[in-house]
């Protein structure tokens, strides 16, 4: 029987890496939430309705019927890439610069509701392992199976200072770590769907975890 498998936690507790593979072994879709969130940010940029001094809230909930976004497998990366408005945005929603607001559009309830909604519907097939903040929670309360992923601060922003790193990302670990934690905070402070653990949700703690480790305990999960 095909299911759903709702994955949550702070930002960069290795969630995506996690989903991925497990989707992968499963046979299963994969969808990255944070990236439609990152959609929304950088759209939000581009028009300016957002900086880091301001967030022009109106505008940007006015102009979101304007926005269009679509996962598009990648056969070569065997992964699904970002399109906003049938332009694949893939490496521009992974820049600091759109970490740095992302949680300021991401706490604005008209973009929730819209992207709830098309989430909602991807889960109609089941067979889905959906990766984000609220899919636990809010998205799938149903899911069969929920996660709940956590990891040190400094863990984490170790991580992904790597990963921007080997990007060519020109950034500071102290930004990077202070970005992290920014977001932590944000996220489960926000009124609307704020970073909670959902209540049936199993919480894993990655800290001291190699991948391999990790993911073979979850596979032990999934299959009881
Ligand atoms: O997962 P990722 O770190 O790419 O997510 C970027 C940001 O998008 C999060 O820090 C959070 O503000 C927002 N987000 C959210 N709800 C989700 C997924 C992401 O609010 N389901």
């Amino acid at each position: 029987k095909k299911i759903i498998i709702a994955i949550d936690g702070f930002s960069s507790t290795g969630k995506s890496t996690i989903a991925k593979q497990l989707a992968k072994q499963l046979g299963y879709a994969y969808v990255d939430t944070g990236a439609m969130y990152r959609a929304v940010t950088f759209f939000a940029m581009q028009h300016n309705y957002v900086s880091a001094d301001f967030l022009k809230e109106k505008e940007l909930i006015e102009n979101l019927k304007n926005i269009s976004l679509k996962f598009k497998y990648n056969e070569k990366l065997k992964f699904s890439e970002m399109y906003l408005n049938d332009k694949n945005i893939e490496k521009e929603i992974r820049t600091m610069e759109v970490s740095r607001m992302v949680s300021k559009v991401a706490a604005i309830s008209a973009v929730r509701r819209k992207l709830v909604e098309q989430q909602q519907e991807m889960g109609k097939d089941k067979g889905l392992v959906m990766d984000g903040r609220d899919i636990g929670t809010v998205v799938f309360p149903d899911a069969e199976l929920k996660l709940f992923m956590t990891a040190s601060a400094e863990k984490r922003a170790t991580r992904r200072y790597k990963e921007l790193l080997d990007k060519g990302d020109k950034v500071s670990f102290e930004e990077v770590l202070q970005n992290v934690q920014q977001r932590d905070h944000i996220d489960s402070t926000r009124k609307d769907s704020p970073l909670i653990q959902a209540e049936d949700a199993i919480e894993f703690d990655n800290s001291d975890m190699g991948l391999k480790e990790q993911f073979e305990r979850i596979l032990n999960i999934t299959e009881r």
